[in-house]
């Protein structure tokens, strides 16, 4: 397994590269989650082609009262996951290469961005688009993965590379799921045992509500649950158009509903689907 550490690396190494090329972008702190995502890389990529996670965690994307410093690094087991994963090569880029003191361009969505997270975290999905887009050309890949527990952020991606014109295909692949059904998240880590304990209730919570016909109904028993988890802070309970992130009104089209709680330390996020009933 190649560690591309530097931009020009990466180009040496994907200059190499034939056939498909399948980048995973990530955050690191690996879990089963982006385990889940590499391996599905690996199918996309078949026998001929490679399989490429970046491991980046970009500071653009996180707000100044965020936890950028405090996100855990775990380095030696991440490249250790990677490994057992037959990655072909881990993109380790520096900030420092990533963003020159004078940078001056990004990208800015004006529709998808401005709900959900969009609301709570200013700035985050620009951070997230600009840092996307330059994983993309620099790694030049054919095909790229994205979890759909950050389903704004793979619609968002979508988006992009749809008004963008840009020549590769994007993959979504479902949300992994610890035994209990909380979704595996790097900042689960900051939770304490009773947080802990308590988190999969979000998942639970979401289940249940969307089991309702009534989307008024469901956002009215999803709060009520979500808010009687100890300890628990409610940012956003809603049920979305599963492309547009509009206001779902009616069952007609596909949905999710999505949720983001603040439990301790940790902000954590979760959705599912609202299929469209006939
Ligand atoms: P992160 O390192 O948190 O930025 O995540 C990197 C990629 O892994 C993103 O595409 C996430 O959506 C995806 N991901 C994170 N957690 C999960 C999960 N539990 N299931 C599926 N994908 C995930």
């Amino acid at each position: 397994m190649r560690q591309l550490r530097t931009i020009s690396a990466m180009r040496g190494w994907r200059g190499s590269v034939s056939d498909r090329l399948v980048l995973v972008p990530t955050m690191g702190a690996l879990h089963h989650g982006h385990a889940a995502l590499i391996r599905r890389a690996r199918k996309l990529a078949g026998k001929n082609g490679a399989v490429c996670v970046s491991i980046f965690v970009n500071p653009t994307q996180f707000g100044p009262k965020e936890d950028f410093s405090a996100y855990p690094r775990p380095l030696a087991q991440d490249l250790a996951l990677c490994r057992a994963e037959a990655v072909d090569a881990v993109f380790l880029p520096k900030a420092s290469d990533m963003y020159l003191p004078d940078a001056s361009v990004v990208l800015q969505e004006s529709s998808l961005s401005q709900t959900l997270c969009g609301r709570s975290r200013e700035g985050h999905f620009s951070g997230v688009l600009t840092v996307v887009a330059k994983l993309f050309l620099i790694t030049l890949p054919t095909h790229a993965i994205f979890g759909e527990k950050d389903w704004q952020q793979l619609a968002l991606i979508r988006r992009m590379v749809r008004d963008l014109n840009m020549p590769l295909e994007i993959a979504g692949c479902p949300t992994f799921r610890e035994p209990d059904g909380l979704a595996a998240s790097s900042r689960n880590a900051y939770l304490t045992p009773a947080e802990r304990a308590a988190a999969p209730r979000i998942y639970s919570s979401l289940k249940k509500a969307a089991a309702l016909r009534s989307i008024p109904a469901a956002l009215r028993a999803a709060r009520r649950d979500l808010e009687a988890i100890s300890g628990a802070r409610v940012d956003y309970i809603e049920a979305v158009d599963a492309s547009t992130l509009g206001p779902l009104r009616n069952r007609n089209s596909p949905g999710r509903l999505a949720a983001a709680v603040y439990l301790g330390k940790a902000r954590l996020i979760d959705n599912i689907p609202l299929p469209a009933l006939s």
